[in-house]
């Protein structure tokens, strides 16, 4: 196992550094980190956002400003450390939009999720989760189509890439907008998809004993 690990962690290496030479978009020239991904690279989980964000851009790593905050209490609900799973999003550079106080966020185009595509898909191959919990609707969309809409189609399984089970929840950073009863409403959504997702990877990990055969007489 500890060979397997570091030939993928070898492998995506490669992977980041390839991402980090892309200028395939033009928020590739803009951004000041590319945010590969990090994590287990053994991890049964795999969390996938839509893109990087100021903070992240800055410290070149997925989900470490406010949102990540609540995403890592998100996993420790289920058990999870934040280093036991992978952590990455759609797109790898900061997708802006010029505004007064400088680069706003702004959630990437379907271009740009495509352009980005082969770094994801070879992520997800060489990490073969149990499990992919894709963050938000652009993140759900790049992978079930544009139609996607999270208030109706979130907390179902889907087939993912390789035919991994796929969950899609709400995203953090829509959680940490919501008040009052609508924060309540939303927070017991994200749990019941939680405890799916831990459900699932406990089966896949662990499936269930075969019921005995019938009993016979011989
Ligand atoms: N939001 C995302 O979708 N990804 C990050 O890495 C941070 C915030």
């Amino acid at each position: 196992m500890l060979e397997e690990r570091a030939r993928r962690e070898r492998l995506l290496a490669q992977g980041a550094g390839l991402a980090a030479a892309c200028r395939k978009c033009e928020i590739g020239a803009q951004r000041r980190n590319n945010v590969y991904g990090e994590g287990d690279p053994c991890a049964s989980l795999m969390v996938i956002g839509e893109g990087p964000g100021e903070t992240e851009d800055l410290l070149g790593r997925p989900f470490v400003g406010r949102a990540g905050q609540l995403l890592d209490k998100m996993l420790a609900a289920i058990g999870f450390a934040r280093e036991e799973v992978y952590i990455c999003n759609t797109v790898k550079c900061r997708p802006t939009l010029p505004g007064p106080r400088g680069p706003k966020n702004r959630a990437p185009e379907l271009a740009e999720m495509a352009n980005c595509r082969s770094f994801l898909d070879e992520q997800i191959d060489i990490i073969r989760p149990s499990v992919i919990m894709a963050l938000g609707a652009p993140a759900a969309k790049s992978f079930l189509g544009r139609d996607f809409q999270i208030t109706k189609m979130r907390g179902r399984w889907y087939e993912g890439p390789a035919g991994i089970p796929l969950m899609v929840t709400f995203h953090p950073a829509y959680v940490l907008r919501q008040t009052g009863g609508e924060l309540t409403a939303v927070k017991r959504m994200v749990w019941e998809d939680l405890k799916a997702v831990r459900t699932k990877i406990d089966e896949v990990l662990e499936p269930p004993a075969q019921a005995p055969e019938q009993a016979s007489l011989f």
